[in-house]
């Protein structure tokens, strides 16, 4: 047996320690950070992408997204001519964004997509350390030259080192991760996402030293609160995607519907879903995600301005002015019984 590390660490297993701290208000906290490739910059004013999912980002959420200083990433389970009018609806003409694949009309998707104004591609498949992957991004650095280019899912410091050498210029980090995905239950493969964050950044810090390309890494999947964000972005992460904690809000694709408890809810569906892929492409193979329904949320500047109020005060307790002070936060593992104490556990008998 082949056991390269046998120990993994998940958001839960660890905590931030308080640090001294001089800062007086959270509004002396900058979140920004600034995406730089060639003359391209790209500055988001916060760290956060909506996921390239049916259920959370076509244009509404990408302007929602925009507004609030972040980015959105348009889904590609559509066709050409929905997902290149969904791309012309983005009014921010410098984060104009969307995803393809790597096989099928991923050329003819990204031409027109390119001619529709695209300035950021996102290369949206599961198993990122791959051949058509390195094809694509050799493709599209070839003849998309100003484009920046995300690309993954990866899970280790080798895939990272591949993928930054093959043309990546930020990296989707963690397989298997997902808050409806089963791919680990299907496959028995995963990296839980806070470990591929640190394995990948420690990486990164070696190729820096080496002055060899390090791509802009993306903690993607299994974020499901403010802490864990906090977590991620402490650990190396310079952008976190989200997918559940912005799902179920005004902006997300679908209808609100109203259960039978009833609430209001909205669909929220695993890109690999038996659901999603009827509803995509009208039949369904190697089904490693679920859908469901999540509690209607209202507007995402409620839900986002609450989760980066949440941030910056988690910056505050670990004295980080900025994003890459925060990179000197210190981790400690938990036991279970601190996570325990961590909830609220008066409610439990
Ligand atoms: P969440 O933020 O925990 O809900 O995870 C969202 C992430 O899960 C996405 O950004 C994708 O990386 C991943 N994902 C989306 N759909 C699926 C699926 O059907 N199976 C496995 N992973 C998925």
């Amino acid at each position: 047996m082949n056991i390269q590390n046998n120990k993994v660490l998940s958001f839960d297993d660890v905590l931030l320690t308080p640090q001294y701290s001089d800062i007086k208000s959270r509004s002396e906290i900058d979140t920004s950070i600034e995406l730089i490739k060639n003359d391209i910059k790209i500055k988001l004013d916060i760290p956060i992408i909506s996921s390239p999912m049916s259920t959370v980002t076509e244009a509404y959420m990408c302007n929602a997204i925009n507004n609030l200083g972040g980015m959105g990433i348009i889904h590609r389970y559509n066709t050409i001519s929905f997902q290149t009018k969904l791309c012309s609806y983005v009014y921010n003409t410098s984060l104009k964004s969307a995803a393809i694949g790597v096989t099928g009309d991923y050329k003819e998707r990204l031409e027109s997509l390119y001619n529709e104004g695209l300035t950021i591609v996102c290369i949206d498949v599961a198993h990122g350390d791959h051949i058509l992957v390195k094809e694509a991004l050799e493709f599209i650095n070839e003849f998309y030259p100003g484009l920046f280019i995300i690309a993954g899912n990866v899970s280790t410091a080798d895939s990272y080192e591949r993928l930054s050498s093959w043309g990546a210029d930020a990296i989707r980090a963690s397989v298997g991760s997902g808050s409806i995905c089963t791919t680990r239950i299907q496959t028995g493969h995963g990296i839980p996402t806070l470990q591929a964050v640190i394995d990948c950044d420690e990486r990164r810090k070696q190729l820096i030293l080496e002055g060899k390309k390090a791509a802009y890494i993306i903690a993607d999947g299994g974020i499901k609160n403010s802490g864990d964000i906090v977590k991620s972005l402490a650990a190396g992460a310079d952008l976190v995607m989200l997918g559940s904690m912005l799902s179920g809000t005004k902006e997300s694709p679908g209808k609100i519907t109203v259960n039978n408890e009833g609430k209001k809810v909205k669909k929220y569906s695993g890109m690999a879903s038996k659901a999603a892929q009827k509803s995509w492409r009208g039949s369904y193979s190697s089904i490693e995600g679920v859908s469901t329904y999540v509690n209607y949320k209202g507007t995402v500047s409620k839900v986002v301005n609450e989760i980066m109020s949440n941030v910056r005060s988690g910056m505050s307790y670990s004295g980080a002015r900025n994003l890459l002070e925060l990179r000197e936060a210190i981790f400690v593992q938990q036991t279970q019984n601190s996570h325990f104490e961590g909830q609220p556990h008066i409610y439990r008998k």
